[in-house]
């Protein structure tokens, strides 16, 4: 009776979230230098004024009436967006502080609900009253700009209690799933892997009706360029090149289990087979159809360096919950297991040079992670991927357009965010140095303005330290797993 007692106390028991700091009605950042990501260059000498949480202008100078951050010394650059991560109910307090104070001002957001609530997961509705405070200055954490569905998988994934149709496993079902979602008002649908072939031709046509769209992963019933056709926008993780750039793909497509098919000498012929002819013509149908490549490579290092000990060992563990952590380190395990290290780092280096030919070929890259995905941190890892596409080719300059500009556009936030211009909202970052000469250079944030608030290093400090001590909180575990068990979502994910 006791322990129960004790459990439930620690299921209810509060966890710190982050205040705001006080907002001010002028900011001015002087004596910045501003990193102008359309024209490519650094504005120096500058300030940006602020007013009720946008950009009014550049250039001003003080008047007395501004709040005023020093900005000499320092590069602004536009809040940066993490365009592929997941989101739970605890996100507040365990990973919001940690974007902030890493400079993701704005995420999308690939995971989502069918109906209602969830225990576990994060639904549309809290996401937009987040971004609601966030807006309103009363809440720190990335904007989310876009909202998503649970992803489509076929019907395997809709929780008890719902029309298994739902899940797209037949043409109709995926008419009823598109207007199903269209009510909740949900802003694009998120594609899976067993989706028929026939299904997610309907569902790509029945969006075309709709405000909607499909962005997520290629269903293994049809191509990459058969989906680029239909209209899907985003193509999450850059296996898919190595895949479909495969002349031997079916094989492995047709197998029952993809990992039984999935083995160490599968990926050495992936790798020395790779048909560059072929992965044109589906860069050419990319480019051609405006789908954007989300590479999110940090989820491919975890399977080369599953087993590597400093890597298992990150100092930024300190910030994962202990539940999570094992998790995670479980999921290393078992990726170590599946076979050779040299044939997961193939792949995994195969997959970095092959964003660099997709992006010298036109086709838009955008910067993900799949936080908190395995070892990859929420905010932190997003400058990983950000050196992932420089190890691709990308310059400096089109690896910050990828977390900032191009993010915007596909948003359809064009001028709006992502860059540091008048009319545009106040999120920016100060670095310490320029990343237009070392992109390691978004590693080290001095100062966060969200939506016009100022968050400078020892507030930053404070942020993070805040999840620290939140992750090793003695009753986060018992609330972490309550809420996991309780989740009907979870519940369909782990009986697959
Ligand atoms: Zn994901």
């Amino acid at each position: 009776m006791t322990a129960v007692l004790i459990l439930w106390a620690a299921v209810l028991w509060p966890i710190a979230t982050p205040v705001p700091n006080q907002s001010h009605e002028l900011v001015l950042i002087d004596n910045i230098s501003i990193v102008d990501v359309d024209q490519g260059e650094v504005i120096e000498g500058s300030s940006i004024l602020i007013r009720e949480g946008q950009i009014v202008t550049l250039g001003a100078k003080p008047t007395g009436s501004e709040f005023v951050v020093d900005g000499s010394g320092r590069y602004a650059i536009p809040g940066m967006f993490d365009m592929h991560t997941h989101s739970l109910k605890l996100s507040p307090v365990l990973f919001h502080p940690l974007y902030v104070a890493s400079g993701v001002t704005a995420v999308r957001d690939m995971g989502g609900c069918i109906d209602g609530d969830d225990s576990w997961v994060a639904c549309a509705q809290e996401k937009r009253e987040w971004t609601r405070k966030v807006e309103e200055g009363t809440h720190i954490g990335p904007r989310y700009d876009q909202v998503t569905s649970l992803a489509i998988n076929g019907g395997s994934e809709i929780p008890s209690g719902l029309a298994p149709a739902l899940g797209a496993g037949t043409s109709e079902g995926a008419r009823l799933r598109v207007v199903h979602d269209q009510k909740r008002g949900i802003d694009f649908l998120k594609t899976y892997n067993n989706i028929p072939r026939d299904a997610y031709f309907a569902l790509a046509n029945a969006v075309k009706q709709t405000n909607l769209y499909l962005a997520g992963h290629i269903p293994t019933s049809v191509t990459a360029i058969e989906a680029a056709n239909a209209g899907q926008r985003s193509f999450e993780h850059g296996m898919v090149l190595i895949l479909d750039c495969y002349p031997d793909i079916d094989e492995i497509r047709n197998a029952d289990d993809f990992f039984q098919a999935y083995t160490d000498e599968a990926r050495m012929r992936m790798v020395t087979e790779h048909d560059a002819a072929r992965c044109s013509r589906i860069h050419n149908a990319m480019r051609r159809n405006q789908v954007a490549l989300v590479p999110t490579h940090t989820t491919r290092k975890l399977d080369a360096y599953a087993a590597n000990e400093s890597y298992r060992s990150d100092s930024r563990l300190r910030y994962i919950p202990d539940l999570l952590r094992r998790m995670w380190l479980g999921d290393a395990d078992s990726m170590a297991k599946r076979g050779s290290a040299e044939s997961y780092q193939a792949i995994y280096e195969l997959g970095i040079a092959q964003t660099g030919v997709a992006h010298r070929a036109g086709v838009t890259v955008l910067a993900g992670t799949d936080s908190p995905d395995s070892f990859a941190f929420p905010g932190l890892s997003l400058a990983d991927e950000l050196n992932h596409l420089v190890a691709a080719g990308l310059s400096p300059l089109d690896a910050l357009r990828s977390a900032t500009r191009e993010p915007a556009k596909f948003l359809g936030l064009e001028g709006k965010a992502g860059v540091i211009r008048s009319g545009a909202r106040a999120d920016i970052v100060l670095l310490n140095s320029n990343p237009l000469s070392e992109i390691d250079a978004v590693r080290d944030v001095h100062t966060v303005v969200l939506a016009g608030v100022v968050y400078d290093r020892e507030d930053l400090k404070e942020l993070r330290s805040t999840v620290e001590k939140n992750a090793s909180h003695l009753s986060l575990s018992p609330k972490l797993v309550w809420q996991l068990l309780r989740s009907p979502i979870m519940r369909r994910q782990f009986a697959d």
